[in-house]
């Protein structure tokens, strides 16, 4: 039989009782995370989202509850009234917050009962072993975790000083809508058929860019919104396909304006939700630095290993794959040095060889500057040769060189992700330090080789920097394609601890600058109308200079929380594959919705 709550309130929480609380006689509620017989005494540990509270059931003191304490088992809902104590000095428990003292119970409500959870709630530690379908599955009883619930905790910290300090800042938040037509950030759209006009869908904002454009043009100056945002990509570990972001427009910005903005908002998150007081203001690395020196353009800057260019010396060389590289056309030979990489064996080498390999790297050379000089181009170059080529790259006695040869493109991704890959296994990387930067004057088009097109690296809307303004009129109205790979664009993002932590630009204002951009990504009038016609007509009212930025709340959280796994920051998310194993979505819906919404579904 399990009993009524009735009128009993709970006096605290199971995370407030400390040594002052002696001798009060309080009600605590909460789920049993252990229960531990001794014969006549029985222990509980009881659990709330605010911590562990020991409970104590004395057959001597208190016999009828001690009796009915026999009854509740893990994850029990029950409501205990009784006396704090000090625990004796040799039971206190230094890892809760609670650990000086227990409650002597002598009143027991059972307030629920539990069947025996699927898995294992927590292990030593906060962590759980659990698989993670099981868990995201039955994704409530893992919330039950302290780990998770801090992590929602903070998230909510976050959001509420969001809205605080962008207030402060004369922002306004406006709601944009989330049926919308498509808009374009690269990713594909989902969409939601139409009842009322057949064969038309609705697509859920990847962004809500051209709302918060729109937003500029009808004079609301600075905007910004906790956006709900859908993309259907290929997941990785750090993307689901609903997420949120700070999302934010002003006019009349300038560069400096935003980065100041972006800065305080950053360093007003990471001092409220965990203490660190980012340096500001953040340091800068255009884009073509960022990616010369560390083969990123989200660079982690908490450890050095720049990659070095080895091309000076290897002047002259025959040996085909750097000749190659080097022979003009834009190839590369870099390295990069392990400290005490000397002691590396065969074996660690050919594993870092297959993660070059997996970036596009042919292959990966190295050399070890042990006792005596190893390499695996020793027969290739000679030991003079080598040499010089670790000399260059800035390896000493004992260390290590890293080195791909190839497009500056494949050189770049991969020593850049061996960069990372070395760093975490030797340790390199120090903990609780934050490296926050700006990447700036990103390109403006990359080239896609596979269709022989050019698209826009950030989104379509982003300007170009005032003097590659001319390139671009030269490369669309006359002709020379080639030049809209060298357009920088007035686009930034905000980088910590290599992780992209948000990303915007200054916007395109002008109608006919707007024209041009469409063209160069092979649009031609009709299909721009077509598909941005309102906000063509737009631009032709009066559009005042604009710009904005997006910061993603989970991968900010990521960072925050210290995890890599972006599951670990929201309280409900899907798997890899977009589905939502709790509540089994996707789902079937009826016939008769179908037929309404004028969807035949054909057999698979
Ligand atoms: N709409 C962009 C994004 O979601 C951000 C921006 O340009 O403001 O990444």
């Amino acid at each position: 039989m399990l009993d009524n709550l009735g009128n009993l309130e709970r006096t605290h929480s199971c995370g407030q009782l400390r040594a002052e609380h002696v001798g009060q006689t309080v009600t605590l509620m909460g789920w049993v995370a252990r229960r531990r017989d001794f014969g006549p005494l029985t222990f509980f540990d009881l659990r709330d989202r605010d911590g562990i509270t020991q409970v104590v059931f004395n057959e001597e003191t208190a016999r009828e509850a001690h009796a009915k304490a026999k009854q509740p088992r893990g994850e029990y809902v029950i409501a205990c009234t009784g006396e704090v104590v000090l625990r004796e000095e040799g039971q206190r428990n230094p890892k809760i917050a609670t650990g000086a003292v227990e409650v002597q119970a002598r009143a027991l409500l059972i307030l629920n009962d539990a069947r025996t959870t699927p898995f294992q709630l927590e292990v030593a530690g906060g962590e759980t072993l659990a698989a993670e379908d099981l868990r995201l599955k039955y994704r409530y009883l893992d919330l039950r975790r302290p780990q998770l619930q801090a992590n929602l905790r903070m998230r909510h910290r976050m959001l509420t000083e969001i809205h605080r300090y962008m207030d402060e800042q004369g922002f306004t938040e406006i709601e944009t809508p989330i049926m919308i037509k498509s808009t374009p950030e690269g990713a594909r759209d989902y969409v939601v058929p139409s009842r009322t006009f057949p064969g038309k869908f609705y697509a859920l904002p990847q962004s809500p860019q051209l709302f918060k454009q729109l937003c500029m043009i009808a004079g609301l100056d600075k905007y910004y919104q906790i956006a709900r945002c859908f993309r259907d990509e290929d997941l990785r570990a750090d993307r689901q396909p609903e997420f949120s972001q700070l999302d934010v427009e002003m006019s009349f910005p300038t560069l400096e304006r935003i980065y100041t903005l972006v800065e305080g908002y950053f360093a007003r998150v990471f001092r409220a939700c965990i203490g660190v007081e980012l340096p500001v203001p953040f340091p800068r690395l255009s884009y073509a630095e960022a990616m010369r020196r560390y083969g990123s353009d989200k660079p982690d800057l908490r450890f050095g290993m720049e990659l070095q260019d080895l091309a000076p010396a290897l002047e002259g060389t025959t040996f085909a794959p750097f000749a190659a590289a080097l022979a003009g056309g834009g190839g590369e030979v870099k390295g990069v040095v392990v400290k005490g990489g000397a002691k590396w064996s065969r074996k660690l080498l050919d594993e870092l060889q297959e993660h070059a390999k997996r970036y596009g790297a042919g292959a990966l050379a190295w050399i070890k500057l042990g006792d005596e000089v190893s390499s695996s181009l020793l027969k290739a170059l000679g030991e003079e040769t080598i040499k010089g080529v670790a000399a260059a790259a800035g390896a000493r006695q004992g260390d290590a060189a890293l080195i791909v040869a190839g497009k500056a493109k494949t050189v770049a991704a991969s020593l850049g992700a061996l960069r990372i890959e070395v760093a975490k296994r030797e340790r390199l990387i120090p903990e609780n330090v934050y490296a926050p930067l700006w990447v700036t004057e990103f390109p403006m088009f990359e080239y896609d080789e596979e269709g022989d097109r050019y698209y826009a690296m950030h989104h379509p809307f982003t300007s170009a920097l005032d003097e590659d303004l001319p390139l671009l009129e030269r490369a669309v109205e006359g002709g020379e394609t080639q030049l809209l790979g060298q357009l920088r664009a007035k686009a930034y993002d905000t980088v910590i601890n290599g992780v992209e932590v948000a990303g915007g630009s200054i916007r395109i204002h002008r109608r006919d600058v707007q024209r041009l951009i469409f063209k160069a990504l092979g649009m031609t009038e009709e299909t721009a109308r077509e598909r941005f016609g309102f906000f063509l007509d737009a631009l032709e009212f009066g559009t005042p200079p604009h710009g904005g930025i997006a910061s993603g709340i989970e991968r900010t959280m990521m960072v925050l929380a210290n995890t890599e796994n972006i599951r670990d920051v929201m309280a409900f998310p899907k798997t890899a594959s977009a589905a939502d194993l709790m509540i089994d979505a996707p789902g079937e819906v009826d016939p008769q919705m179908l037929k309404d919404l004028h969807i035949r579904v054909k057999e698979a």
